[in-house]
């Protein structure tokens, strides 16, 4: 704790008691932060620089090398938006945390659209997302955008970490007062002792291995932070060999205290 003394005018004494330790630990998790997404963007723009100057140099007359050295560039340039995408969600999501989402969201309707943007933009595991979305859900308090880019994320993992050609299962259900999402595939899976860190920024189970399969380590976070908005749960099951599967419970649009209070209901 750290005591601070303050002399107000009428000549009494306040006594600030401040809770010094979380302030630390909340600012060595600032610091680390900006440190982490520092060295994620100078990676690939220190490369992105190497082959510039080499390009500039006899190597860039072949055309062989010069169309090599060019799609590496793109790639890593690639890598450096994707990252620079990801920390701008993270930023808006932190922003508006206390600011209740308030769409009324159907999560099959939204299943199905994130589903068809998977098939439109041809990625190569589209077609193993089975999807059970189960009938007359309630709809959420949403922010449709944000929901989306959860359900982006959840997917893309599995189709990232999951065995080619088995099956990604998205599930829609009801779970006592709350609607459960979950996807699951068959994978690689995750040991036990990573479950509970993977939420956090930049946390990888393999870095080589995200990075190269074109993770930023952030889409966990970004998971978490908008599960949270949206008063819900997060749980992350697995088993190493066997899969994975990433369970999100969200409270429905009826029981939410902003309908509550607008259909005058008061306690
Ligand atoms: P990344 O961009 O690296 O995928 P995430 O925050 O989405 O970052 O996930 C953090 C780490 O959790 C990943 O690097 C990976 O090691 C692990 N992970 C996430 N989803 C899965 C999954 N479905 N199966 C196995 N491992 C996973």
């Amino acid at each position: 704790w750290d005591m601070r003394v303050a002399d107000v005018t009428n000549g009494q004494r306040v006594v600030h008691l401040i809770d010094q330790t979380a302030h630390d630990a909340a600012e060595r998790m600032r610091v680390d932060f900006v440190a982490n997404a520092s060295h994620e963007l100078r990676t690939p723009l220190a490369s992105i620089l190497g082959f510039i100057e080499t390009l500039g140099d006899e190597a860039g007359d072949d055309p062989e090398i010069r169309a090599r050295f060019l799609k590496v560039m793109f790639d890593e340039a690639r890598r450096m938006q994707r990252l620079v995408e990801d920390l701008i969600s993270l930023s808006r999501i932190e922003a508006d945390k206390y600011r209740q989402p308030a769409q009324p969201t159907d999560l099959a309707e939204l299943v199905e659209d994130v589903w068809e943007e998977f098939l439109d933009s041809g990625a190569p595991r589209a077609k193993d997302i089975a999807c059970d979305l189960g009938e007359d859900l309630a709809p959420v308090a949403g922010d449709r955008a944000q929901l989306s880019q959860m359900l982006h994320n959840l997917i893309g993992n599995a189709m990232k970490y999951g065995r080619a050609d088995t099956p990604i299962r998205v599930t829609l259900g009801r779970d006592g007062d709350m609607l459960r999402l979950s996807v699951a595939d068959r994978g690689e899976g995750i040991a036990a002792g990573h479950i509970p860190r993977l939420t956090e920024r930049f946390y990888r189970v393999d870095s080589g291995r995200s990075r190269s399969i074109g993770g930023t380590g952030l889409g966990l976070a970004i998971v978490k932070h908008i599960v949270e908005r949206h008063r819900g749960r997060l749980d992350i099951a697995s088993e190493v060999g066997v899969g994975t599967t990433v369970t999100v419970r969200l409270p429905p649009l009826k029981t939410s205290t902003k309908s509550l209070s607008e259909a005058g209901v008061t306690k």
